[in-house]
């Protein structure tokens, strides 16, 4: 076994402390049959009739959790009317690669749309303490090379994001041509002058000869659907907008004001594992409130070492993307330059491939569950190893395939438990069962408290209209949400017949990997490419034609099973991966390119090369 791994070792450049974390995990004994039970018996008692229902939007008597913490006051402003060649809708990353590649591509006057007080998105709003990306920064923060920056760490702290944020917008003259605390309401496309106009929260009614929708796929907040949850008198936000102003500190730490506050904190998904380290440290008591265990896997933060970051050649930004991209999409690389939580599953998948062609007669399917197990015992082997008490120990372990959920890296979260001011109150599965006036119940104990923290995430599963927050009138007045009824109907997941001169950036029909950057910047390339084009031909209109959505919609559901099949498949224990566990009549439909991003890429620079626009129909009238 040793050997093998050896082998891979020196075959595919892994280096040496990966060895001795698969020796060790490789070693491991287990039973797959007890293992697959297991994972059945909580997946079942997770399962709920009530899906994506049980939980609650932020509307109503709930919208106040949506107010933005972060800015010093409301702006007050005259509405605007002006048109301009292309709106993009979203300060995040996506709109502000979007805005870089259209300025690389000669389109300088459109204008960016943003509710939030600054850029930055997801990192605007995601600034709880602890905050951080888990992918790595040279790959994750994105025009580097074009910003001329390098990370000061491997893992990047919001702090830091929120700074490139900045920095792109500071590189590319981009606060000029933002509008912030500016929410778009409704998008009409307006036939006759074959302008969108572009309708906000403030009155404005801009004119827009392109629309990007730049939305986010992690855009709005969710609340549990728990009994009582209005009743709480105590204080309660939700994790993406953290009140510091209750709580101290800033999202490096410090949170001086809750030496005497008990707060509870619902959830222990990715955010909450970065933040419990935090609370756990500074309240007077902390309860973590858990329905399922994540996984959480090494962090291994470094600062970025000075001298490598001065040799590195022009375009290591896009090769080390690449790299990181091909090794999650399993395409074996003679190196891997990221090499971290998210390539050494891969790894151990290839360690089981050679065992294969030395004899093992393991289909493809059972290699990958072994490889699956070996990971997920390693992942639980180090909670063991963690946590002191071994009955705490045995409920933060996740019994469910490695990507059904979002894996989570970080090496403060489980010895948080060891402290004496921090209790996990598990639920086995169950959720908890009520918020009352003082607190939070669970298997009949009141848990009293100051203050209740949401970490419970963001809507997935819901039309992407309501995500959005505001509805798409194209052609005939037709609504996108009605458009995209039976699941999404696009070209490249970009643009819909109907709507013309609309630009989406989103997984939906289009790429997917977790470097969510990277398909934003192919997007963006893609976009500005045809923009550029419409307008320097002097073409009025852009639309894909109704074949070419039909043929693109009948090749996203021809990979149903395919490559992506496996992420948070219908064996999963529910999330937002599997639609929480309920059968999605259109999740074939609206699923990302099945072939993996990297062939889904290829074929946008395909496409681009051919030079024929194959697809869409432009208009000049
Ligand atoms: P998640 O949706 O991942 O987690 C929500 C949590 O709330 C889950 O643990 C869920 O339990 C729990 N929950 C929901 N309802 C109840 C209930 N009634 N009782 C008890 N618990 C409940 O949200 P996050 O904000 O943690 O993460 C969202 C996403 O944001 C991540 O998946 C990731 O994509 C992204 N993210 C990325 C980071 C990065 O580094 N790039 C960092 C942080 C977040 P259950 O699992 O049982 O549903």
């Amino acid at each position: 076994m040793l050997q093998v791994i050896g082998k891979v070792v020196i075959l595919e450049g892994f280096v040496s402390t990966k060895v001795s974390q698969m020796a060790e995990a490789t070693e491991t004994r287990f039973d797959p049959d007890a293992l697959r039970e297991r994972y059945r018996i909580e997946r079942d008692k997770r399962l709920r009739a009530d899906g994506n229902e049980q939980y609650i939007e932020m509307t109503g008597d709930y919208a106040d959790y949506l107010e933005d913490p972060y800015i010093d006051e409301p702006i007050d402003r005259d509405p605007i009317t002006k048109e301009v060649d292309v709106v993009l809708v979203g300060g995040g990353f996506g709109g502000m690669q979007a805005a870089a590649r259209l300025r690389d591509a000669g389109v300088d006057d459109f204008l960016l749309i943003e509710k939030g007080g600054s850029f930055g998105g997801t990192w605007y709003w995601n600034r709880y303490p602890g905050a951080q990306c888990d992918i790595e920064a040279y790959c994750y923060l994105p025009l580097l090379e074009e910003t001329g920056y390098v990370p000061r760490e491997k893992y990047a702290y919001a702090k830091e994001i929120l700074e490139h944020s900045d920095r792109i917008a500071t590189h590319f003259n981009l606060y000029d041509t933002a509008l912030f605390q500016t929410e778009v309401t409704e998008l009409c496309w307006d036939a006759t002058t074959n302008r969108w106009i572009v309708h906000t929260n403030q009155g404005d009614a801009i004119k827009a000869r392109f629309v990007s929708m730049a939305n986010g796929p992690l855009h709005r907040p969710k609340l549990p659907g728990i009994k009582g949850i209005e009743n709480f008198q105590g204080h309660s936000f939700h994790t993406s907008r953290w009140d510091y102003e209750y709580t101290g500190g800033g999202p490096l730490g410090g949170l001086d004001k809750l030496g005497d506050k008990r707060v509870g904190i619902i959830g222990t998904g990715a955010t909450s594992i970065q933040c419990v380290p935090f609370l756990g440290e500074a309240s007077e008591q902390l309860y973590v409130f858990q329905r399922t265990p994540s996984t959480v896997d090494i962090r291994g933060n470094a600062p970025t070492d000075p001298e490598w970051a001065e040799s590195l050649p022009e375009g290591w930004q896009k090769a080390r993307m690449e790299n990181f991209n091909a090794l999650i999409s399993g395409i074996p690389q003679s190196e891997d330059l990221v090499n971290d939580g998210w390539t050494d599953l891969i790894g151990k998948m290839m360690n089981q491939f050679q065992n294969m062609k030395e004899g093992d007669n393991m289909s493809l399917e059972e290699m990958i569950e072994m490889a699956n197990f070996e990971k997920m015992e390693e992942i639980r082997g180090r909670v063991d190893q963690l946590v002191a008490d071994p009955d705490v120990a045995e409920k933060l372990k996740p019994y469910y395939k490695m990507f059904c959920k979002r894996p989570t890296f970080n090496d403060d979260f489980l010895p948080t438990f060891n402290r004496s001011n921090v209790e996990l109150v598990d639920t086995d599965g169950q959720g908890v069962d009520e918020v009352t006036a003082k607190g939070v119940v669970v298997g009949g104990v009141e848990y009293e408290i100051d203050c209740l923290i949401y970490g419970t995430g963001f809507e997935v599963g819901t039309s992407y209209t309501r995500r959005s927050g505001y509805e798409v009138f194209g052609k005939d007045n037709r609504a996108l949400s009605e458009h995209w009824q039976e699941g999404t109907r696009t070209l490249h997941g970009m643009g819909s017949h109907g709507f013309p001169n609309l630009f989406i950036m989103n997984t939906s029909q289009g790429g997917f990997t977790a470097n969510f950057p990277h398909l934003l910047d192919e997007t963006a390339v893609h976009q500005a490419h045809i923009i550029g084009h419409a307008l320097s031909a002097g073409h009025t209109t852009v639309e894909v034609t109704p074949d070419a959505e039909d043929d693109w919609v009948k090749t996203i559901i021809g990979f149903e099973g395919g490559p992506l099949g496996g992420l948070g498949g219908p064996d999963c224990t529910p999330g937002y991966y599997n639609n929480e566990g309920q059968p999605n009549p259109t999740a074939a439909q609206s699923a990302p390119y099945g072939g993996g991003s990297i062939k889904f890429f290829q074929l946008l620079e395909q496409w681009r090369e051919d030079g024929n626009f194959e697809g869409l129909e432009f208009g000049s009238s």
